[in-house]
Order: structure tokens, then sequence, then C-alpha cells
């Protein structure tokens, strides 16, 4: 019930630190291109955090909500930066739209990717084209709703949404950064992805290969 989705929660958590481990130097290295060159560690302190933070509630018998709200905190707390506030915020909006309950139908997990992805702009402000993770985001988002609307299975939705976002990333090398720390190197940016549209990709085809299995 309750519990096990809260530990559920935690596991994909458990599963964002792990992917996000593994890409560590990667995303550090795409961000110095035209950044600050701290994406990697930034965004493994902050997911750090978020899975024992989710861990530990979850071994106290927490909700979902419970688990990603505290999960979220921590994220903002300890990444620094703009990735671990917009994560730390998102995390925490997916908590409260999925809330406390025994059991979950896909529209609710279509109703936490649109909690999740308001957070972000309604934090970041962020257009689309401004390469971002938004430019990820969005397409992800956009991609779940319709394999929902069109009866798809969590999986298969995730799945789908997942390959959109990481294409999308990809897509952000042709563009030039209008936010961010990048901004004033926009030039050298040209050709290389953005490295929070790229890390997200990462993180929701983890999710998404969780799932499935
Ligand atoms: P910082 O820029 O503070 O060093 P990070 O390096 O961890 O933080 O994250 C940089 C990423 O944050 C960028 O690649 C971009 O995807 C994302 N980002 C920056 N500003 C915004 C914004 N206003 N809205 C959405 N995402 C943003
Ligand atoms: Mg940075
Ligand atoms: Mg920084």
């Amino acid at each position: 019930a309750s519990a096990d989705l809260g530990r559920l929660a935690a596991a994909v958590l458990a599963q964002v630190r792990d992917v996000v481990v593994e890409h560590e130097e990667e995303l550090g290295n795409l961000d110095a291109i035209a950044g600050d060159g701290d994406h990697g560690i930034g965004m493994r302190r902050g997911v750090d955090a978020a899975a024992t933070a989710g861990e530990q509630n979850a071994a106290a018998g927490a909700s979902v909500e419970r688990v990603l709200t505290a999960a979220g905190e921590a994220w903002s707390e300890r990444a620094g930066g703009t990735s671990g506030a917009l994560w730390g915020s998102a995390v925490i909006a997916a908590g409260i739209a999925l809330g406390n309950r025994d059991s979950y139908r896909a529209e609710d997990a279509a109703a936490a990717v649109d909690a999740f992805s308001s957070a972000i702009t309604a934090l970041g402000k962020a257009e689309p084209g401004d390469k971002t993770m938004v430019d990820a985001l969005l397409p992800f988002q956009d991609a779940f709703r319709k394999e929902h609307d069109g009866g798809a299975t969590l999986s298969g939705a995730l799945a789908a949404a997942a390959a959109a976002a990481t294409e999308a990333a990809r897509r952000t090398a042709d563009l030039r950064p209008l936010k961010g720390r990048a901004r004033p190197l926009a030039e050298k940016s040209l050709g290389h992805p953005d490295p929070g549209a790229v890390s997200f990709g990462l993180i929701t085809e983890r999710i998404a290969r969780y799932i499935q299995s």
C-alpha cells in the first residue's frame, strides 16, 4: 500500500543517483565548455542527498508524497546551483501532486509529470529554445501526455517520453544559450548540447528502463 509506493519512489531516486554518478564527469565537462563546469558535481551532490533522504523516509514507512518532498528539499539544499534548485522544486511538486494514496492510476502519473514541468518553468522562466533543460523537459511532457491519452501503459509512456527527451537534448547543440551561466559564452556553446538537457535525458531514460523491468 502507501509504504510500498514510498519504497518504489526511493528506489527510483536511487536509480537517478546511480545514473548521475556514472555520468558525473561527462556532465561537468559539458558544462565547462560555456558554463562553470559544476553540473556533474552539483547534480551528484543534490541527488546523493535526495536519494539518502528518500531511503530514510521510505525505511520509516513514509508515503510517496513524504519521500519525494523530503528528497526534493534535500536536493535543493545540497546541490547549490541553478539545476539543483530546479530539480529540487520539481521533485517536491511531483510529490505533492502524487499525494498520499494507496494506489495510483495512469492519469496520476501524467498529472505528476505536468506538476514537475510546471515547477521548473515557473521557477526558471526559461522559454523553449533558450537552451536549457526545458528544451528536453517540454518534449518529454508532450510525449508522455500523448502516449497517455493514446492509452499507453506507464512504462510505454515513460519509454517514449524519455526517448523524446534524449533526442531533444541532442538537438540543443544547434542552439545558443539565452538563459543561465552559459549565455555570455554563447558562441562556444554552439555545437554542444546543453548540460541540463543532457542530464534530464539520461535520468529519464534510466527511470523508464527501471520501471520497464
Ligand atoms: P549553474 O548554472 O548554477 O552552475 P548547473 O551547472 O548545475 O548550475 O546547471 C546548469 C543547467 O541549468 C543548464 O545547462 C540549464 O539546463 C539549466 N538552467 C539554467 N538556467 C535555467 C533556467 N532559467 N531554467 C531552466 N533551466 C536552467
Ligand atoms: Mg554550472
Ligand atoms: Mg555553478
